[in-house]
């Protein structure tokens, strides 16, 4: 029987692992073998990116959204007073992350591809590099959009782009959308995305009902098959006005809990992509109050602290317990600062922070994968 070091190491070196093994890795439960994987999972991203931690301060743009995916609470049918910030509410957001040194922004939304809101994003990503004069790096994540909206919005100045598979198991991935939700045409997005010159990031929900392990295990070898730059993932979390929400309970296939299942897949992706960006998420916190740290701890390297107007945030609830509903920005930011320096980590103020793995790919140079 080999030790878990030795899988380890295998793991680390080997060029595609064995998704029955990254699934056995992820059914651990036993305390001393996870905290050996987190931990080795650390050594990896100091070694490969740096201890650095990265804030990218979350602007939560518009609710309205044109899908109806049937676990998110915003979702078309969903029954929440719809908002859409004004271009100067935006423009202060991003205002209040360059003055306090946050190396990038995060525009977020729900998914819209009429001609007003790719209008609205252009103007809005033009203004804040104007502001900045292009220093604050600025990441879209606003779902599905054609080719020229994409190249739009990277010529407007934007770089990174975040779009989760949500599961790369197709057939799940049919039982948690409406049926016109197409898993190749998100496929198709995140190809094109990363051949028009972004720096692309994907993940995938945790927990959700009907998912297994072997699911989760095969999510971390898309990551690496589809060779993204970031990842941000996190759990599954109830809301009650869903479908799924209402029709089904979570059901993972291990005893580990929810948390260690999300701070495995975070350092198993690390231990296997390397030198990519993970981001320790917010869902992450609603399990544990400190469960951003312990993300860190576990391999990830970028948080992402809300600096929504505290007026819009409880009706951008994607999940029932969505921590920090209440805190404007500026106490999240040295709360989180706080809490980074208590677990010995520093964090990379006014650095965009870009995923060292865009960066090698971009300047044709061999990524860090074995
Ligand atoms: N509309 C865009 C961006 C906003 S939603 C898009 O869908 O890409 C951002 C992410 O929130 C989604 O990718 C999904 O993974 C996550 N999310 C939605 N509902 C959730 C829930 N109930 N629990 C956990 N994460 C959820
Ligand atoms: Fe809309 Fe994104 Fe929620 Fe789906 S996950 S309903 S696209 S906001």
């Amino acid at each position: 029987m080999e030790s878990l070091q030795t899988i380890l190491h295998r793991i680390e070196h080997e060029d595609r692992p064995d998704p029955a093994l990254l699934a056995q890795l992820l059914r651990i439960e036993n305390r001393e073998e996870l905290d050996l994987i987190y931990a080795r999972a650390y050594d990896v991203k100091r070694r490969e990116v740096s201890a650095l931690a990265y804030f990218r301060g979350l602007i939560e743009v518009s609710n309205v959204c044109a899908k109806d995916c049937l676990y998110c609470g915003i979702r078309r049918s969903g029954n929440v007073s719809r908002y859409t910030m004004s271009n100067d509410e935006v423009i202060a957001c991003a205002r209040f992350a360059y003055d306090n040194g946050y190396g990038s922004i995060v525009l977020q939304s729900g998914e819209r591809r009429d001609p007003a809101f790719v209008e609205l994003i252009e103007d809005m990503v033009r203004e804040i590099n104007d502001m900045t004069g292009d220093s604050l790096g600025i990441t879209l994540s606003a779902g599905e959009q054609d080719s020229s909206t994409y190249r739009r919005w990277l010529e407007a100045g934007a770089r990174r782009y975040l779009l989760r598979i949500e599961t790369s198991n197709r057939e799940l991935y049919a039982r948690l959308h409406p049926a016109d939700h197409d898993y190749d045409e998100r496929l198709r997005c995140l190809r094109e995305l990363k051949d028009i010159g972004y720096q692309v990031g994907t993940g995938v929900m945790i927990g959700l009902p009907f998912q297994t392990t072997e699911d989760l295990a095969r999510d971390i070898l898309f990551f690496r098959d589809i060779d993204v730059d970031m990842i941000g993932m996190g759990p599954y979390l109830y809301h009650h006005d869903t479908p799924l929400g209402r029709e089904a309970t979570p059901s993972i296939d291990a005893g580990g809990g929810l948390l260690d299942m999300s701070l495995m897949m975070i350092a198993l992706s690390r231990i296997i992509l390397k030198d990519v960006n993970i981001a320790s998420t917010t869902a992450l916190q609603a399990l544990h109050s400190q469960g951003r740290e312990l993300g860190l701890r576990a391999g990830a390297n970028v948080v992402m602290p809300n600096l929504t107007p505290v007026r819009y945030r409880r009706d951008y609830l994607l999940y029932d317990s969505k921590p920090c509903v209440d805190e404007d920005a500026g106490k999240s930011r040295d709360c989180l600062a706080r809490r980074i320096g208590a677990i010995g980590e520093k964090i990379g103020w006014n650095v965009a922070g870009d995923p060292l793995h865009a960066l090698r790919r971009m300047n044709g140079l061999t990524p860090l994968r074995n």
